[in-house]
């Protein structure tokens, strides 16, 4: 096996409170295999791809890479990139390249880098800025092309998709399907489910710092519903003008507070025609980023 995360407890001091991040998680996956983690802000995903990379221990439990605690050896066969990605600000792009893999056990070779940064859609004229200079998307991105010239065993990347133009979320998976096919084990984390069970081979729903699921992206599409997440706030109770849709009413300060999950965009107008026509007054309505938030709570 080549990840074995074994019974992982990591707790932060906020305030002077314990904030437990991670209550006891363990899983195995092997090589080969893109697995997505989701869950709502706050479930552990990133302490967790943390503390997998070596970065951040934990106060028990315990990882091991092919059946060894890591070690600095074990570290450079792991590439995390985080919510900032760790590049040299002053370096270029292509020095960036060159530099990471330099540190690893491969040669570097310029064509096969430029190749690389061209099938990611790193834009040519950006190979010679400064890393300090590109956005987060753009860094990733150098980071990726350099996985790709040095093949770690394991890929940590935590909120994939952000700031990806859909262009550039096409070439990313395509290039994290080609590092598994050649073995890696990649470890995601985002909140675009649809995307998520686009690339993910097995994914992994973290709630309260707990695995709530793991399973196969075709077993978790049950739980997994698409929709869009609508907050409506109403000056008086719906009755059960939502009753179909599952809604959820809360009476808070500002209001009749309604959260439902609909299904398509004419849904939500046809929900603010009934609002309208019931007499009720609309004071506010959000309609959320598809997450898995609103399917586990
Ligand atoms: P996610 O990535 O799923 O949003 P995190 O792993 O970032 O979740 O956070 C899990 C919990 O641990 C949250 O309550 C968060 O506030 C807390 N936490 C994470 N990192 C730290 C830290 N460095 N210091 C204090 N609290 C932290
Ligand atoms: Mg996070």
């Amino acid at each position: 096996m080549l990840l074995s995360v074994k019974d992982v407890v990591k707790s932060f001091i906020v305030n002077g409170k314990e904030v437990k991040a991670l209550k006891g998680v363990s899983f195995e996956a092997d090589r080969g295999e893109i697995l997505a983690l989701l869950g709502p802000n706050g479930s552990g995903k990133t302490t967790l791809l943390r503390i997998i990379s070596g970065i951040l221990l934990p106060d028990e439990g315990e990882i091991l890479v092919d059946g060894h605690r890591i070690s600095k050896k074990i570290k450079k066969e792991i590439l995390f990139i985080g919510e900032k990605v760790s590049l040299y600000p002053k370096l270029t792009v292509l020095e960036n390249v060159e530099f990471w893999t330099s540190l690893s056990h491969k040669r570097y070779d310029a064509k096969e880098a430029a190749d690389i940064l061209e099938r990611i859609d790193l834009p040519k004229e950006k190979w010679n800025m400064p890393a300090e200079v590109l956005s987060r998307g753009m860094a990733q991105k150098t980071l990726l092309a350099t996985a790709f010239l040095v093949r770690p065993k394991i890929i940590l990347i935590d909120d994939v998709f952000a700031g990806l133009d859909p262009r550039s979320v096409k070439s990313v998976k395509n290039i994290l399907r080609e590092l598994r096919d050649e073995g890696s084990l990649i470890l995601i984390t985002t909140h675009r489910v649809r995307d998520a069970e686009d690339i993910a081979d097995r994914v992994i729903i973290m709630n309260s710092g707990e695995i709530a699921f793991i399973g196969t992206v075709s077993s978790a599409k049950s739980l997994i519903k698409e929709g869009y997440p609508v907050k409506l706030i109403l000056d008086g109770p719906p009755e059960d003008m939502f009753r179909d849709l599952n809604a959820s009413v809360k009476v808070t300060e500002r209001g009749y507070e309604v959260r439902l999950l609909a299904e398509s965009p004419a849904q939500i107008s046809k929900l603010l025609e009934e609002v309208s026509s019931s007499g009720l007054r609309l004071v506010s309505m959000e309609v959320l980023e598809p997450s898995v938030e609103a399917l586990l709570g």
